[in-house]
Protein backbone atom coordinates (compact mmCIF):
# COMPACT_ATOMS: atom_id res chain seq x y z
CA UNK A 1 0.00 0.00 0.00
CA UNK A 2 2.92 2.42 0.63
CA UNK A 3 4.58 1.28 -2.58
CA UNK A 4 1.49 2.33 -4.15
CA UNK A 5 0.93 6.17 -2.34
CA UNK A 6 4.79 6.30 -3.07
CA UNK A 7 4.51 5.72 -6.53
CA UNK A 8 1.32 8.39 -6.28
CA UNK A 9 3.17 10.89 -5.30
CA UNK A 10 5.96 10.54 -7.21
CA UNK A 11 3.59 10.57 -10.45
CA UNK A 12 1.73 13.68 -9.26
CA UNK A 13 4.59 15.53 -8.10
CA UNK A 14 6.19 15.31 -11.77
CA UNK A 15 3.18 15.51 -13.46
CA UNK A 16 3.40 19.31 -11.25
CA UNK A 17 6.62 19.88 -12.50
CA UNK A 18 5.93 19.48 -15.95
CA UNK A 19 3.19 21.41 -15.82
CA UNK A 20 4.31 24.40 -14.40
CA UNK A 21 6.21 27.08 -16.37
CA UNK A 22 9.79 26.58 -16.51
CA UNK A 23 10.86 30.32 -15.95
CA UNK A 24 9.26 33.93 -14.87
CA UNK A 25 7.12 35.06 -17.61
CA UNK A 26 9.34 38.00 -18.84
CA UNK A 27 8.58 40.27 -22.01
CA UNK A 28 10.82 39.30 -24.76
CA UNK A 29 13.18 42.75 -25.80
CA UNK A 30 13.18 44.63 -29.11
CA UNK A 31 16.19 43.88 -31.19
CA UNK A 32 17.55 47.16 -30.29
CA UNK A 33 17.70 46.03 -26.27
CA UNK A 34 20.17 44.24 -24.86
CA UNK A 35 19.41 41.92 -21.93
CA UNK A 36 22.30 41.64 -19.09
CA UNK A 37 22.33 38.17 -18.99
CA UNK A 38 23.24 37.47 -22.45
CA UNK A 39 26.90 37.05 -23.57
CA UNK A 40 26.53 40.44 -25.24
CA UNK A 41 24.72 42.20 -21.73
CA UNK A 42 27.99 40.41 -19.70
CA UNK A 43 30.56 41.97 -22.80
CA UNK A 44 28.42 45.47 -22.01
CA UNK A 45 29.17 45.09 -18.20
CA UNK A 46 32.47 43.80 -17.75
CA UNK A 47 33.84 46.54 -20.67
CA UNK A 48 32.10 49.40 -19.17
CA UNK A 49 34.16 51.59 -17.12
CA UNK A 50 31.23 52.76 -14.57
CA UNK A 51 29.81 50.35 -12.69
CA UNK A 52 30.65 49.94 -9.05
CA UNK A 53 26.62 51.04 -8.74
CA UNK A 54 26.05 47.35 -10.14
CA UNK A 55 27.33 45.84 -7.51
CA UNK A 56 26.02 47.83 -4.76
CA UNK A 57 22.56 47.33 -5.98
CA UNK A 58 22.20 43.72 -7.37
CA UNK A 59 22.32 42.22 -3.94
CA UNK A 60 18.93 44.63 -2.82
CA UNK A 61 17.52 44.56 -6.45
CA UNK A 62 13.78 44.69 -5.10
CA UNK A 63 10.72 43.84 -7.09
CA UNK A 64 8.15 46.26 -7.39
CA UNK A 65 4.89 44.68 -4.87
CA UNK A 66 2.21 46.42 -7.09
CA UNK A 67 1.81 47.65 -10.73
CA UNK A 68 2.52 51.43 -9.66
CA UNK A 69 5.09 50.78 -6.91
CA UNK A 70 8.08 51.02 -9.20
CA UNK A 71 9.09 54.82 -7.40
CA UNK A 72 8.54 52.75 -4.09
CA UNK A 73 10.38 49.91 -5.18
CA UNK A 74 13.50 52.08 -6.70
CA UNK A 75 13.59 53.65 -3.47
CA UNK A 76 13.89 50.81 -1.43
CA UNK A 77 16.53 49.19 -3.46
CA UNK A 78 18.55 52.03 -3.12
CA UNK A 79 18.27 52.95 0.58
CA UNK A 80 19.14 49.55 0.80
CA UNK A 81 22.14 49.65 -0.99
CA UNK A 82 23.29 53.05 0.45
CA UNK A 83 23.02 50.98 3.99
CA UNK A 84 21.64 53.96 5.42
CA UNK A 85 19.85 53.07 8.91
CA UNK A 86 16.81 51.49 8.49
CA UNK A 87 13.79 50.73 10.27
CA UNK A 88 13.05 47.17 12.36
CA UNK A 89 10.87 44.73 10.06
CA UNK A 90 8.56 43.00 12.21
CA UNK A 91 8.15 40.33 9.87
CA UNK A 92 12.12 39.66 9.26
CA UNK A 93 12.91 40.38 12.37
CA UNK A 94 15.65 42.64 11.12
CA UNK A 95 16.47 46.02 10.12
CA UNK A 96 15.74 46.41 6.91
CA UNK A 97 13.74 48.71 4.03
CA UNK A 98 10.46 46.82 2.71
CA UNK A 99 7.83 48.38 0.66
CA UNK A 100 5.76 48.77 4.28
CA UNK A 101 8.45 50.57 6.40
CA UNK A 102 9.11 52.54 3.87
CA UNK A 103 6.16 55.00 4.35
CA UNK A 104 6.94 56.12 7.83
CA UNK A 105 5.03 59.21 9.36
CA UNK A 106 6.82 61.89 7.68
CA UNK A 107 6.31 59.73 4.08
CA UNK A 108 2.66 59.56 4.89
CA UNK A 109 2.61 63.52 5.16
CA UNK A 110 3.84 63.26 1.51
CA UNK A 111 1.99 60.46 -0.08
CA UNK A 112 0.02 56.98 1.23
CA UNK A 113 0.32 54.24 -0.04
CA UNK A 114 -2.80 54.51 -1.07
CA UNK A 115 -2.44 56.60 -2.98
CA UNK A 116 0.75 55.11 -4.46
CA UNK A 117 -1.50 52.07 -5.55
CA UNK A 118 -3.75 54.51 -7.75
CA UNK A 119 -1.48 56.23 -9.80
CA UNK A 120 2.11 55.92 -8.88
CA UNK A 121 4.39 58.56 -8.31
CA UNK A 122 5.80 61.79 -10.21
CA UNK A 123 9.79 62.72 -10.14
CA UNK A 124 9.14 65.36 -7.33
CA UNK A 125 6.96 62.93 -5.09
CA UNK A 126 9.33 60.77 -5.31
CA UNK A 127 12.02 62.28 -4.55
CA UNK A 128 10.28 64.18 -1.47
CA UNK A 129 9.45 60.62 -0.06
CA UNK A 130 12.61 59.99 -0.17
CA UNK A 131 13.84 63.16 2.14
CA UNK A 132 11.58 61.75 4.52
CA UNK A 133 14.79 58.98 5.08
CA UNK A 134 18.51 59.80 5.38
CA UNK A 135 19.61 60.52 2.39
CA UNK A 136 20.02 63.80 0.40
CA UNK A 137 18.33 64.08 -3.49
CA UNK A 138 19.33 66.35 -5.93
CA UNK A 139 16.24 66.46 -8.96
CA UNK A 140 16.99 66.91 -12.00
CA UNK A 141 14.14 66.82 -14.73
CA UNK A 142 14.97 65.80 -18.27
CA UNK A 143 14.37 69.47 -19.74
CA UNK A 144 17.04 70.87 -17.62
CA UNK A 145 19.46 68.75 -18.71
CA UNK A 146 21.64 68.08 -21.79
CA UNK A 147 22.54 64.93 -23.22
CA UNK A 148 26.04 65.47 -23.03
CA UNK A 149 25.66 66.69 -19.40
CA UNK A 150 23.70 63.53 -19.19
CA UNK A 151 26.54 61.18 -20.26
CA UNK A 152 28.62 63.17 -18.03
CA UNK A 153 26.51 62.74 -14.74
CA UNK A 154 26.21 58.57 -15.79
CA UNK A 155 29.89 58.48 -15.78
CA UNK A 156 30.51 60.08 -12.77
CA UNK A 157 27.50 58.70 -10.74
CA UNK A 158 27.22 54.97 -11.87
CA UNK A 159 31.62 54.76 -10.89
CA UNK A 160 31.34 55.81 -7.75
CA UNK A 161 29.70 53.35 -5.29
CA UNK A 162 28.36 56.02 -2.31
CA UNK A 163 25.32 57.74 -4.67
CA UNK A 164 23.14 56.17 -6.94
CA UNK A 165 20.62 57.24 -9.48
CA UNK A 166 16.94 56.48 -10.11
CA UNK A 167 15.13 57.03 -13.70
CA UNK A 168 11.88 58.17 -14.35
CA UNK A 169 11.38 57.49 -18.15
CA UNK A 170 8.96 56.52 -20.77
CA UNK A 171 9.39 53.06 -21.47
CA UNK A 172 7.88 53.00 -24.91
CA UNK A 173 11.13 55.88 -25.81
CA UNK A 174 13.51 52.54 -25.00
CA UNK A 175 11.70 50.31 -27.26
CA UNK A 176 9.34 48.84 -24.44
CA UNK A 177 5.64 49.25 -23.33
CA UNK A 178 3.60 52.60 -23.32
CA UNK A 179 4.16 53.60 -19.27
CA UNK A 180 5.91 55.87 -17.24
CA UNK A 181 8.08 53.89 -14.76
CA UNK A 182 11.02 54.29 -12.44
CA UNK A 183 13.90 52.20 -12.11
CA UNK A 184 17.53 52.92 -10.64
CA UNK A 185 20.72 52.94 -13.10
CA UNK A 186 23.34 49.77 -13.02
CA UNK A 187 26.41 51.22 -15.22
CA UNK A 188 27.01 53.03 -17.75
CA UNK A 189 29.05 51.62 -21.32
CA UNK A 190 30.62 55.29 -22.61
CA UNK A 191 32.34 53.17 -25.56
CA UNK A 192 28.92 51.46 -26.55
CA UNK A 193 26.91 54.73 -24.87
CA UNK A 194 24.51 52.18 -23.48
CA UNK A 195 22.85 52.44 -19.99
CA UNK A 196 22.03 49.61 -17.53
CA UNK A 197 18.40 50.31 -16.35
CA UNK A 198 17.95 47.51 -13.45
CA UNK A 199 14.08 47.05 -13.82
CA UNK A 200 12.22 46.60 -10.53
CA UNK A 201 9.42 45.27 -12.88
CA UNK A 202 11.55 42.11 -12.83
CA UNK A 203 8.91 39.96 -13.42
CA UNK A 204 8.65 41.42 -16.34
CA UNK A 205 12.07 42.99 -17.99
CA UNK A 206 15.35 41.58 -17.04
CA UNK A 207 18.46 44.48 -16.25
CA UNK A 208 18.44 45.95 -19.36
CA UNK A 209 21.30 47.66 -21.33
CA UNK A 210 19.22 50.88 -23.34
CA UNK A 211 21.00 53.47 -25.28
CA UNK A 212 21.84 56.39 -23.50
CA UNK A 213 19.93 59.07 -26.26
CA UNK A 214 16.69 56.71 -26.38
CA UNK A 215 16.86 57.25 -22.41
CA UNK A 216 17.23 60.93 -22.39
CA UNK A 217 14.67 60.98 -24.49
CA UNK A 218 12.44 58.90 -22.42
CA UNK A 219 12.96 61.30 -19.50
CA UNK A 220 12.21 64.38 -21.48
CA UNK A 221 8.99 63.39 -21.97
CA UNK A 222 5.79 64.81 -19.62
CA UNK A 223 4.50 63.43 -17.07
CA UNK A 224 0.57 64.60 -17.35
CA UNK A 225 0.20 64.04 -13.71
CA UNK A 226 2.80 66.98 -12.76
CA UNK A 227 2.39 68.65 -16.03
CA UNK A 228 6.58 68.45 -16.07
CA UNK A 229 8.98 66.38 -17.64
CA UNK A 230 10.31 63.53 -15.81
CA UNK A 231 13.57 63.02 -15.25
CA UNK A 232 15.84 61.20 -12.51
CA UNK A 233 17.24 61.62 -8.87
CA UNK A 234 20.51 62.00 -7.54
CA UNK A 235 20.52 59.94 -4.30
CA UNK A 236 23.05 60.02 -1.49
CA UNK A 237 23.54 59.10 2.47
CA UNK A 238 22.77 62.40 5.24
CA UNK A 239 23.45 62.26 8.68
CA UNK A 240 19.72 62.95 9.12
CA UNK A 241 16.15 62.81 6.71
CA UNK A 242 16.05 66.56 5.23
CA UNK A 243 11.82 66.43 5.20
CA UNK A 244 10.08 67.32 2.15
CA UNK A 245 10.88 70.07 0.00
CA UNK A 246 7.40 71.26 0.03
CA UNK A 247 7.24 71.97 -3.25
CA UNK A 248 3.97 70.18 -4.62
CA UNK A 249 4.93 70.45 -8.51
CA UNK A 250 2.75 67.46 -8.76
CA UNK A 251 -0.70 67.73 -9.57
CA UNK A 252 -3.64 65.35 -9.02
CA UNK A 253 -5.82 63.93 -11.42
CA UNK A 254 -8.76 65.25 -10.10
CA UNK A 255 -7.38 68.92 -10.10
CA UNK A 256 -6.60 68.22 -14.17
CA UNK A 257 -10.02 67.23 -14.29
CA UNK A 258 -11.21 70.38 -12.50
CA UNK A 259 -9.47 72.42 -14.62
CA UNK A 260 -10.24 70.87 -17.88
CA UNK A 261 -13.90 71.17 -16.67
CA UNK A 262 -13.44 74.90 -16.26
CA UNK A 263 -11.54 75.61 -19.13
CA UNK A 264 -14.59 73.67 -20.71
CA UNK A 265 -16.99 76.26 -19.43
CA UNK A 266 -15.17 79.33 -19.75
CA UNK A 267 -14.80 79.11 -23.06
CA UNK A 268 -18.48 77.50 -23.61
CA UNK A 269 -19.89 80.97 -21.56
CA UNK A 270 -17.69 82.94 -23.82
CA UNK A 271 -19.01 81.39 -27.12
CA UNK A 272 -22.49 81.48 -25.79
CA UNK A 273 -22.04 85.56 -25.16
CA UNK A 274 -20.59 86.36 -28.27
CA UNK A 275 -23.47 84.51 -30.62
CA UNK A 276 -26.17 85.76 -28.18
CA UNK A 277 -24.48 89.72 -28.70
CA UNK A 278 -24.29 88.85 -32.33
CA UNK A 279 -28.14 87.72 -32.44
CA UNK A 280 -29.53 90.71 -30.59
CA UNK A 281 -27.28 93.55 -32.96
CA UNK A 282 -28.91 91.22 -35.89
CA UNK A 283 -32.14 91.86 -34.49
CA UNK A 284 -31.77 95.43 -34.17
CA UNK A 285 -30.48 96.32 -37.50
CA UNK A 286 -34.06 94.00 -38.50
CA UNK A 287 -35.95 96.56 -36.31
CA UNK A 288 -34.09 99.40 -37.36
CA UNK A 289 -34.31 98.73 -41.42
CA UNK A 290 -37.80 97.91 -41.46
CA UNK A 291 -37.65 94.34 -42.57
CA1 LIG B 1 26.90 55.90 -7.90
Amino acid sequence: MMTVRRTAFTLAAITWFTAAPAHAQQSVLPADLVALDTPEGEALLVESAARADYFHLAGHHTTQETPSACGIASAVTILNALKVPAPLDDKLGVKTYTHGDFFNTCARTVFTPESVAQGGTTLVQLADLLRCHPVRVDVVHGEETTLDDFRKRLAENLADPTNFIVVNYLRSEVGQEYTGHHSPLGAYNAAKDRVLVMDVARYKYPPTWVRTEALYKAIRTTDLVSGRSRGYLAVAAAEKPPGPSGERSARSPLRILGGIVAAVFVVGFGLGAVVGAWRTRRKLRAYASGS
